[in-house]
């Protein structure tokens, strides 16, 4: 699903955020990421999920080479094939729950009637059907994310990257979260999420951790 061959990222102002990162990520894993702040862990995803591209070294995602994608190509495969939810939720205040669900289907170019449709049964599937119509504003902190996650899967894509999804979320909330993810890991989807959390961390089948922009130990349950 995911194989980075000696990846590095330079980021204007003069930061290595990446040294020369080797991965590979089979269909199907849960991976938690996990390391310092400023260790590169976000830079990671941001390669990975195909919203930045590496200084050098190649990234590919469900078999393409994402350096040699055109940008339409690469546009439409971040839009179909990869699920993103951040610490930071990024719903839009004026927009339903139901509304905020069906933009995530924007893309595919289906009828409004279709992207809402498929917006209510991934709400219903993170236990929100009883708040389609309900504004960011007037849902709790985990209820937010849970609309994230399901923006984030609504067009069921094989990856789902989540940057410290839990982290603005009590224990209770953000436990509702990782057993989302981990029910959506369980049902065939490649997850991979970094986190400060050690409930979260503690979950993952796989760690790998990241330290001054490379990973020191891949560390597997056995
Ligand atoms: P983490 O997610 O582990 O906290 P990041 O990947 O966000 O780490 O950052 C790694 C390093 O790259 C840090 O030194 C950070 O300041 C730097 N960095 C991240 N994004 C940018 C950017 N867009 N421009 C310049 N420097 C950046
Ligand atoms: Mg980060």
């Amino acid at each position: 699903m995911i194989e980075l061959v000696g990846v590095t990222k330079h980021h204007p102002g003069g930061v290595w955020a990446l040294r020369g990162v080797d991965l590979t990520v089979a269909p199907g894993e849960l991976v938690g990421v996990v390391g310092p702040s400023g260790s590169g862990k976000s830079t990671l995803l941001h390669l990975v999920g195909t919203l930045d591209r590496p200084s050098s070294g190649t990234v590919r995602v469900a078999g393409h080479d994402v350096g040699r994608l055109p940008d339409r190509r690469l546009a439409r495969l971040r839009a179909t094939g990869i699920g993103f939810v951040f610490q930071q939720f990024h719903l839009d205040p004026r927009a339903s729950a139901l509304d905020n669900v069906a933009d995530g289907l924007l893309y595919a170019g289906r009828p409004r009637r279709e992207r809402r449709a498929r917006a209510a049964a991934a709400l219903e599937r993170v236990g929100l059907g009883h708040r389609l119509d309900h504004r960011p504003g007037r849902l709790s902190g985990g209820e937010r994310q849970r609309v994230a996650v399901a923006r984030a899967v609504v067009g069921d894509p094989p990856l789902l990257l989540a940057d410290e999804p839990t982290g603005n979320l009590d224990s209770a909330s953000g436990a509702e979260v990782l057993s989302l993810l981990g029910d959506l890991n369980a049902a065939g989807t490649t997850v991979v999420v970094i986190t400060h959390d050690h409930a979260v961390a503690a979950r993952c089948p796989r760690r790998i951790h990241v330290r001054d922009g490379t990973i020191t130990t891949d560390e597997r349950e056995t």
